[in-house]
């Protein structure tokens, strides 16, 4: 099995492509930086089936020899990484797809686009099923995200429909572990070094706002199992076990030492209230379930945190 991962280099991606590795694939993975990092595939490429191709996936694209999946998930993730790069995030939710798309349909490759939680929106409905719409403003400041995800969609429906391509969607929930930038703003890692560095932990609005995290193995294991059917999804992946930020801020200082104290700060525009995954067809469908415990995960996210001291960029958890 010959895996073209793009976003590689990112958080998600490359635990991805350790995992399909240790699987026994041999492994490309594609990748610009733009919000990912060299030092987190650096440990593999002394492996002789991994490969690495330093491209922007909006422009030209084509990989030399067989490619029997093409994995897309090219983006910026975070909100603090999409806010600065609007412009970068709508080119690689649509050109990029469209690139990512053809190879696939040339290659005669099963695609596997890696949507978001984020095209339901602010949420009317508890919890997100695949057959919600979302509420989403197209010109909000978490539009140039939500809608690039939501085009993304749309092409690769569109591109099944009309050339046949192999295409999957799944749609990620917030998941959490380590090699998260310590200042990608997103909750784990700003509560984590916020708490290890004994500073205040900047919960937004009143904590009351919840979310679901799943952890990045268990994620991994949802999107390789997608790789592996034939099914167009689109396919929630996430833990359907919620708490509230301040719930969450509570327990990583409590797993940091328990000495640092809790802040309020004020929540982001458009910032969804509830975000809950309903996990039934990955159960069907993929015999797919989150099996890492929150408490479990965080320690182990902790422990990377303290063995990489990084000064962290004071900033609000979401
Ligand atoms: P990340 O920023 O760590 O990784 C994204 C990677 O894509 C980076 O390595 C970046 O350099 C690369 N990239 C961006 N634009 C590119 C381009 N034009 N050409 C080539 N490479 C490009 O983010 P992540 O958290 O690992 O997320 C991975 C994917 O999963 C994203 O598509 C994201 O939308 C999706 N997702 C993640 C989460 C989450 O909680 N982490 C939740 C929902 C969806």
């Amino acid at each position: 099995m010959r895996v073209v991962v793009a976003g590689g280099a990112g958080f998600v991606g490359s635990h991805l492509c350790e995992r399909l590795l240790a699987d026994g694939a041999e492994v490309v993975c594609v990748d610009n930086f733009l919000t990912g990092r060299p030092g987190n595939v650096d440990p593999l490429r002394a492996h002789g089936a991994f490969r690495l191709l330093r491209r922007d996936v909006t422009g030209p694209l084509d990989i030399a020899g067989p490619v029997d999946a093409v994995l897309h998930l090219a983006s910026p993730a975070s909100p603090v990484d999409y806010r600065a790069l609007p412009l970068e995030t709508l080119a690689v939710g649509s050109v990029g797809t469209g690139r990512l798309l053809d190879l696939a349909r040339r290659k005669g490759a099963r695609f596997v686009l890696a949507s978001t939680s984020e095209v339901y929106g602010d949420p009317q409905v508890h919890p997100q099923a695949e057959q919600y719409w979302g509420h989403v403003n197209p010109v909000g400041p978490r539009s140039m995200y939500d809608e690039a995800k939501r085009f993304a969609e749309a092409l690769t429906t569109a591109h099944r429909a009309t050339h046949g391509t192999r295409t999957g969607i799944v749609r990620i929930f917030n998941t959490y572990g380590p090699r998260m930038r310590a200042d990608d703003g997103r909750a784990v890692p700003t509560f984590v070094t916020q708490a290890l560095a004994d500073r205040p932990v900047t919960v937004a609005g009143d904590g009351s706002q919840t979310r679901s995290l799943c952890h990045v193995d268990d994620l991994v294991d949802g999107l390789v199992r997608m790789m592996s059917r034939e099914h167009p999804g689109p396919v929630n992946l996430g833990n359907p076990h919620e708490l509230t930020m301040l719930e969450l801020a509570r327990l990583v200082v409590r797993l940091c030492g328990g000495t640092a104290p809790i802040t309020f700060v004020p929540r982001p525009p458009d910032d969804p209230s509830v975000r809950r995954p309903d996990v039934t067809v990955a159960r069907e469908l993929l015999d797919w379930q989150p099996r890492v415990e929150l408490a479990d995960g965080l320690a182990r996210t902790v422990a990377w945190f303290r063995e990489r001291p990084v000064p962290p960029r004071p900033g609000p958890g979401y």
